[in-house]
């Protein structure tokens, strides 16, 4: 086959097309243009692997927002504290705020229980989440994800925003181990 990438020691196959994506970023704009219309919502972008799904689906987002970009850091803390996870680059006060969190990726879902500890704790008034792609089987966390684009099997996928050691984010479609 010719068309498959090879980034560092792995080859890649494709595996979603553009258009696959295109019509699953569609289907969550238009969701969410729906439902929250009257919730002025602040979208929580989490780097890096989201800029790509999230330039594609804020594109198509025609209601009132703001969109902010943050990083999830954990690290382990005292005794006392256990571990602790800190958003990077969240400026705003959120207080109140519908937020929506924008994943490349969900996979088992420790990053977004991290995210949701600390939201939790900010009072937000609601928090949606969306991400680009979801591993179900993978899945073991009880939030709900409630905009889902893409569901796949336990495969390391690389593209559209996603790594593989630092490498691939920039590929248009996604791509899956050879
Ligand atoms: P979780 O905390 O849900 O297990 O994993 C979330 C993070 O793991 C994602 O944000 C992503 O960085 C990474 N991840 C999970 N599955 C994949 C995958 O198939 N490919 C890539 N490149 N990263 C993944």
């Amino acid at each position: 086959m010719n068309n498959l990438v090879t980034i560092k020691d792995k080859q890649f196959k494709p595996y979603i097309s553009q258009q696959q994506i295109t019509t699953a970023v569609k289907n969550i704009a238009d969701a969410i243009n729906t439902e929250l219309a009257n919730d002025f919502p602040i979208f929580l972008v989490v780097l890096n692997g989201s800029f790509m799904f999230a330039a594609d689906l804020l594109k198509e987002v025609t209601i009132p927002c703001e969109i902010s970009f943050i990083k999830v850091a954990s690290y382990h803390g005292t005794s006392s504290t256990g571990n602790v996870t800190e958003l990077i680059g969240l400026t705003e006060d959120i207080t109140g705020r519908t937020v929506v969190i924008v994943e490349d990726i969900v996979d088992t879902g420790i990053t977004l229980e991290r995210l949701m500890n600390v939201l939790t704790r900010k009072n937000v008034k609601q928090t949606k989440i969306a991400t680009a792609l979801l591993k179900p089987q993978s899945y073991k966390k009880q939030f709900k994800v409630h905009y889902v684009g893409i569901e796949i099997p336990n495969d390391f996928v690389v593209g559209y925003g996603l790594d593989y050691d630092g490498l691939g984010r920039n590929l248009k479609e996604i791509y899956v181990l050879a």
